[in-house]
């Protein structure tokens, strides 16, 4: 079994090391998050011994579970689902990055955690690139107004965008979607300078080589490592 789960995590790599160059981008801006949603703790132990540093998690209380068992492991967690601000204070506590902001509510709420626990809290704003009612996340109009309302804010460090596209089979009918958060993010990062927006969380198991293609620097690798997930 542990040889399975690094072979994935080594074919994953070698994968995007070559999607990078492939558009003749350095490997290393490129970080693999290794998403662990219903992954029990033995198999995420293996992808640490393989080398992973990165683990992305949808949900707080099982991230919360989860992190509490590997506290020994020099890892660390992104949330990559939805946030409620009602769980903002555990999860502005557990994870080093939240890809999911999507409310100036919320940013508030993470940036009065952020005053309290003394540090920045690292955020990605996620949007909804197809604008589809079933997922979250802001619509693109939506993007330059949530930054101006966050300028304020001392402890909310913006760093980036984030997107679920639309399900296409073929995952070179992804690749107009991922081009189009790069471009809201250099608008977006010309209409208001304060943020730099370094980080495009896109692609994941069976789009990532095109997302990376793309401009993506965090990618959410989820059964391409750890197999299908069993159905909840
Ligand atoms: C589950 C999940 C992933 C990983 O999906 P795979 O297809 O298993 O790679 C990536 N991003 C988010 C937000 C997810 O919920």
């Amino acid at each position: 079994m542990t040889d399975r789960v690094r072979d994935r995590i080594e074919r994953v790599r070698r994968r995007i090391a070559e999607a990078a160059r492939r558009v003749g981008r350095d490997p290393d801006e490129v970080e693999l998050v290794a998403v662990t949603k219903t992954v029990p703790v033995a198999r995420i132990r293996e992808a640490i011994e393989a080398g992973v540093t990165l683990l992305g998690e949808n949900r707080v209380q099982e991230a919360s579970d989860k992190i509490a068992l590997l506290n020994s492991f020099p890892v660390s967690w992104h949330l990559i689902g939805h946030l409620q601000t009602n769980k903002s204070r555990p999860a502005a506590e557990l994870f080093e990055l939240i890809h999911s902001l999507d409310s100036a509510k919320l940013a508030a709420a993470l940036d009065r955690h952020g005053v309290s626990l003394g540090r920045q809290i690292r955020v990605l704003v996620e949007i909804n690139l197809g604008g589809e009612p079933s997922k979250t996340g802001i619509l693109e109009p939506d993007l330059v107004p949530l930054l101006y309302a966050c300028r304020a804010f001392t402890h909310l460090a913006i760093e980036g965008l984030m997107a679920i596209p639309p399900f296409r089979r073929n995952p070179e009918d992804v690749r107009p979607f991922f081009r189009k958060l790069r471009l809201l993010r250099d608008q977006a990062a010309t209409a208001c300078p304060d943020y730099p927006l370094r980080h495009l969380s896109m692609g994941m198991s069976h789009d990532y080589e095109i997302a990376i293609e793309e401009g993506a620097t965090l990618v959410r690798v989820g059964t391409a490592i750890f197999e299908a997930r069993p159905v909840l």
